[in-house]
């Protein structure tokens, strides 16, 4: 499918909301989505603009939007919302953007807005299920390599986009702490398991991709169509106890290792927001398999990767109490998918499983090539072997009760507004 470029992101374009001109992750150019509260308000679907959240229900009731999205403004989640079809998702984006830069709006308009400071953010929908994809190649060989060093790749990966169902009942908003879960682990001089916290708790730095419209039970969805069931993305950490991990993985994959916590960002940046950063999906390197017929779309190869920075920070308690700000622990861009979104959404449906609007996909660990790029601690310690140096003297293993992580993503592009995600963050609470 084509990815419409139109006025809505037009880099001469302004808001009278003065706090969007030049905001680093809410210019007008971007329109996110989100579910908040503002004190004594229940949870309700609001627009981020600068430092402020327009109210979508007010704009509905106050006949703002277009007619046939003013109802699914009006819930307290994002679910209807996402289910629009993409002329629906593209009406609603231009009304929004019209009236949050046209001057002569403003007297309307502008009572509607919220202080996002003030405001509780909530999750933006109400997430049917969730799973966990493994594209991130990077991570895969360097986990791989850890536990199997002679055979980092299993031989199905260049295949298969690799994925797993998770737990959607744990998924939570950025902000929420996480409690330090306990479980079983088997201690390398150890004969048998112990039962107790975690010691080799870890962060995954992953996007998160919201399903838009979905597909009836039995109806695959075609590569050329997947764009249409994708309402956007957010920021995904998905919480890896690597200790239960390395003792349960075996032969059923991941669990308890990874449902007991994960945190997503409040913000939906769309799908039509990022239009003007699709990339081409980087070549795949010589010799590798073409992926098989129902993955190949020669449209989804020329723009079905994004041009996002993906940054990870950590602010532990001793630099929280001396006012330090948070040290960046990698940086890199979003480009080592092995798999496009569209591929994960393809293969996810392509058995016939049925999509719901609002369930949740992460990517899996998104690292770059280089060490200052690799999206967990597994592999910026080398399994813990390798304790990173904090500037305060501090070193960090894994992570430790009071560690805040904080993930953050920009997508930039020549002649474009650069737009932000927001953060996705969460401090570590002592286990109970
Ligand atoms: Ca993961």
């Amino acid at each position: 499918m084509r990815w419409l470029i139109d006025e809505t992101h037009d880099a001469a374009r302004t808001s009278w909301v003065a706090s969007a001109n030049g905001h680093p992750c809410f210019p007008v150019q971007n329109l996110p989505y989100g579910i908040y509260s503002f004190p004594g308000a229940a949870p309700r679907a609001g627009v981020a603009i600068g430092d402020s959240i327009l109210d979508l229900r007010d704009c509905a009731v106050a006949n703002l939007l277009p007619a046939p999205v003013s109802e699914t403004c009006q819930d307290d989640t994002l679910n209807a919302l996402m289910a629009l079809g993409t002329a629906d998702r593209a009406a609603l984006r231009r009304r929004l953007s019209a009236i949050l830069s046209d001057p002569a709006m403003e007297s309307i308009v502008a009572p509607l807005l919220h202080d996002a400071a003030a405001c509780t953010m909530h999750l933006p929908a109400r997430i049917g299920d969730y799973t966990d994809f493994y594209v991130g190649i990077h991570h895969a060989n360097n986990v791989g390599r850890q536990f199997r060093p002679d055979n980092p790749l299993l031989p199905n990966y260049k295949y298969v986009p690799i994925g797993y169902h998770g737990r959607a009942s744990s998924v939570r908003v950025s902000g929420e702490p996480v409690v330090r879960p306990s479980g079983q682990q088997k201690p390398a001089e150890a004969s048998a398991p112990i039962f107790g916290p975690t010691h080799r708790l870890d962060y995954e730095l992953e996007l998160g991709v919201w399903v838009g419209e979905g597909n009836r039970l039995g109806d695959p969805i075609a590569i050329g169509d997947a764009g249409r069931h994708i309402a956007g993305l957010s920021l995904f950490n998905d919480w890896s106890a690597r200790d239960f991990q390395a003792w349960e993985y075996q032969p059923l994959g991941p669990f308890l290792a990874k449902n007991f916590h994960s945190t997503v960002s409040p913000w939906v940046v769309t799908t039509e927001a990022l239009a003007p950063f699709r990339i081409a999906q980087p070549p795949r390197p010589e010799g590798d398999p073409a992926p098989l017929p129902y993955l190949w779309d020669t449209a989804d190869q020329a723009q079905g990767a994004f041009g996002l920075t993906l940054e990870v920070f950590l602010l532990t308690a001793a630099m929280r109490a001396a006012g330090a700000a948070p040290v960046r622990l990698s940086s890199g861009p979003a480009t080592s998918m092995y798999w496009t979104l569209a591929q994960i959404v393809t293969h996810h449906a392509s058995n016939g499983c049925d999509l719901t609007p609002g369930d949740l996909l992460g990517t899996g660990t998104i690292s770059a090539p280089t060490r200052d790029g690799f999206g967990s601690l597994l592999e910026l310690t080398t399994g813990g072997s390798d304790p990173l140096l904090l500037p305060n003297g501090e070193q960090r293993a894994f992570l430790e009760d009071g560690d805040e992580v904080i993930l953050r993503a920009s997508a930039d592009a020549d002649g474009f507004v650069s737009i932000g995600f927001g953060e996705c963050r969460a401090i570590i609470l002592p286990a109970r």
